[in-house]
């Protein structure tokens, strides 16, 4: 069995998981995702498995891998926006993913990135770290209104934290689960639009399809309550960078936190590079030892469970 495995984080970081992928009698071969159409065009045919990223996968490419050894894809990951799951049944390839192993480490990761935008950690760090005393003045987060759209299984920790934080928390999804708000404090709202007119912080947490790409539209994002927060750990396609950067200048956002851009890794003509009021992390939402060792083991074990249903 010849497996190619794409993802950095599993590769960098030793733990169980590595353990159980020595375990196996596969032979392992790396490369370092996400990889590019281009990239990974040439290589998937020669594979029976990938252990995969957020590397391109479109038709082509799994047409590709159909015509050589390719039978089995496992996503480390949750998100399979960048995977053609159409084509990968049409061509009987069975994909997998992870979910309910990284949730915790993205709502701790959407708190962190709020925290040190509104308290101006980030700035003051940059400050010290030169050598100077200037204090940038902070604000508090204490009874400001956080949105929550899409509340499954990243926005429920979220949605169980903050509350305790003094936020007042809204939430949206359009599936919403009555019996996790059974005795909560979070109120609920009816659309995108009445998110952003209510919030002083918006947190995205719905996944990349067709019904959400682009989901904060330009109307939205001008029509918001004026120095709105916008938070983005999810996709960079549920908003139009551009109009971020526009709407930052004319004031009507205050700030903008992104953990996900359109294309990553950031290039030099990245829009959001170096803006103000823009905090930029690098896909690391979910990037802690122990989601890692938890997703890697699932991968894994998602791939011997694919082999022995054969
Ligand atoms: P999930 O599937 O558990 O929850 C998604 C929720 O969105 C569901 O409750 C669904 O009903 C809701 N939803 C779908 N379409 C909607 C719409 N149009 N309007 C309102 N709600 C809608 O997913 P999750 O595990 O919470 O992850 C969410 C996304 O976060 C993933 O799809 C992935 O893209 C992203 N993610 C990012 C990182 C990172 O490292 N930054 C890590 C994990 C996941």
């Amino acid at each position: 069995m010849k497996v190619l495995l794409t993802s950095t984080s599993f590769q960098d970081c030793d733990g169980l998981h590595k353990e159980l992928l020595n375990q196996q009698k596969w032979e392992v071969s790396y490369l370092r995702g996400p990889l590019k159409k281009s990239e990974i065009i040439g290589e998937v045919a020669n594979y029976d498995a990938l252990i995969c990223g957020d590397d391109v996968l479109d038709r082509d490419v799994l047409e590709k891998g159909a015509r050589g050894s390719l039978k089995f894809i496992s996503k480390y990951g949750v998100g399979l926006d960048k995977i053609d799951l159409v084509a990968a049944k049409e061509l009987g390839i069975p994909v997998t993913n992870c979910p309910g192993v990284n949730q915790i480490a993205v709502a701790e990761h959407v708190i962190a990135m709020i925290f040190s935008f509104f308290k101006n950690i980030h700035l003051s760090h940059e400050i010290t770290s030169l050598g100077g005393w200037k204090r940038p003045l902070g604000n508090e987060l204490f009874g400001r209104k956080i949105g929550i759209i899409g509340l499954g299984a990243i926005g429920k920790e979220l949605a169980k934290r903050t509350p305790f934080l003094g936020i007042e928390t809204f939430v949206y999804d359009v599936n919403l689960d009555y019996d996790f708000l059974d005795g909560r404090e979070l109120k609920v709202l009816t659309s995108v639009e009445e998110i952003f007119k209510t919030c002083d912080i918006v947190t995205l947490h719905v996944p990349l399809l067709e019904s959400t790409q682009g989901i904060v539209s330009k109307e939205i994002l001008f029509d918001c309550k004026p120095g709105l927060v916008l938070v983005n750990t999810s996709r960079a396609g549920l908003v139009y960078e551009p109009d971020i950067l526009e709407a930052l200048r004319l004031n009507r956002l205050g700030g903008y936190l992104t953990d996900v851009l359109a294309n990553e890794p950031m290039g030099s003509n990245c829009v959001l590079k170096n803006q103000p009021g823009v905090l930029i992390t690098p896909h690391v939402g979910s990037r802690t030892r122990e989601t890692i060792e938890r997703q890697g083991t699932m991968a894994v074990q998602n791939l011997i469970h694919l082999i022995k249903a054969r």
